[in-house]
């Protein structure tokens, strides 16, 4: 039996009014200190036990049916982002330059909508982990959480997590089995000469002259060493260097991003970065410095997991398909599905005819949603967990 949209219809108001509530006070990574009370708070007033505190700010409650050890996790992340808001909404973002830009308030909303539907319908058997992370974007929470003993604290077989989707309409849900989110590197390169006068290049090394060679090099490294079957991605982002028209600056620093599914073509990336970068230093006489950060490996979903997934979605009344393709951006989710068996989940979230992607400053997650995503999540757990 799946749960209806009148089953749940009495909590939509007040979470609405949660939702819009943490999206007027928005709290960067692992400084979520009044998201995570007002969630314990609420987690306790429903009568779940309760953990706060693990990997800083990540809270989890822990709700029980039945007598089954089997268990399961269902995760929200809390995070804002550094983005000043342009919405106009009347509960805009009240902290100047920082803003849900990413929805992570109505991940919460539909979280915490799921646990107070379940801990009054109880239709399933073991044991359902509620968990709230701290820091997606960028800072690892999940790993965070993980390496504080979130799965000793709170055993769990399978682990799955639901992230809106402006690509998709409202009332629609994709996964696939596999890659889904991409591993995310990021890459900072200092080219150090000696600087000296504009005037005289022949008694200094170029450092300028040098990282120009080497982002057009840098850029022919997906091109010409990673199969064309395979996919990646490596993008420069940011030169630094120089201050005056007439000076030659002792360094530049070129920064960047790669983003792939395969761990075979992220070593071939950054091992091919690490030649480039010697043969244009050696080339340009500059001394080079590789700092080179792989800070959340792909997203893999659990092939079993991702068809549960999408008949769970089925239930809850989505259209759900396939996703033909992963996405590119990235997701610490990753570390949990490394930890656990599980799935990740694009919720539909487009309103008609608009179209505002993740991240931008006029973004606000469409509440019309909440319902699809907590009769999503209550279907994950009574079909897993099924009595
Ligand atoms: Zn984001
Ligand atoms: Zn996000």
């Amino acid at each position: 039996m799946s749960t209806t949209a009148s089953d749940i219809a009495d909590l939509i108001e007040p979470l609405v009014a949660f939702r819009r509530d943490i999206h007027a006070h928005p709290e960067l990574g692992f400084a979520e200190h009044r998201t995570s009370a007002k969630i314990a708070e609420a987690l306790r007033e429903i009568g779940l036990e309760v953990h706060a505190g693990i990997g800083g700010t990540g809270v989890v409650g822990v709700l029980r049916a039945g007598g089954s050890d089997r268990s399961l996790a269902l995760r929200a992340d809390m995070d804002a982002l550094p983005i000043r808001e342009e919405t106009g909404l009347a509960y805009a973002s009240r902290t100047a330059g920082v803003f849900h830009g990413c929805g992570h308030d109505g991940h919460v909303a539909m979280l915490l909508g799921a646990a107070r539907h379940l801990a009054r319908t109880r239709r399933f058997d073991g044991t359902v982990n509620f968990v709230f992370q701290p820091a997606e974007e960028g800072l690892g929470g999940a790993r965070a959480m993980i390496e504080a003993g979130l799965f000793d604290l709170c055993p769990t077989d399978q682990v799955y997590a639901l992230h809106n989707w402006p690509d998709l309409p409202a009332g629609t849900a994709q996964t696939r089995a596999g890659p889904i989110m991409a591993a995310a590197d990021k890459f900072e390169i200092s080219l150090e000469g000696r600087g000296g006068h504009a005037a005289m290049p022949h008694q200094t090394p170029d450092a300028i002259l040098a990282a120009s060679h080497l982002v057009t090099q840098l850029n022919s490294i997906v091109s010409r060493r990673i199969p064309p079957t395979s996919s990646a991605v490596l993008s420069v982002t940011k030169i630094e260097g120089g201050q005056s028209h007439n000076v030659l600056p002792a360094i530049v620093r070129v920064t960047g991003t790669v983003r792939s599914f395969e761990p075979e073509v992220q070593d071939t990336i950054e091992a091919a970065l690490r030649d480039v970068v010697a043969g244009v230093a050696t080339a340009h006489g500059v001394k080079p410095t590789i700092i080179y950060d792989r800070y959340y490996p792909a997203t893999i979903n659990h092939p079993e997991a991702a068809a549960e997934a999408l008949a769970a979605a089925r239930c809850a009344c989505c259209h759900a398909d396939t996703a033909p393709a992963p996405a590119f951006t990235s997701e610490d989710f990753a570390f949990m599905l490394q930890a656990r068996k599980g799935a990740y989940i694009w919720l539909g979230q487009a309103r008609e005819g608009e179209h505002v992607p993740l991240h931008h400053p006029a973004y606000d997650f469409n509440d019309a949603v909440i319902p699809t995503g907590i009769r999503l999540h209550a279907a994950i757990v009574e079909r897993l967990l099924a009595a």
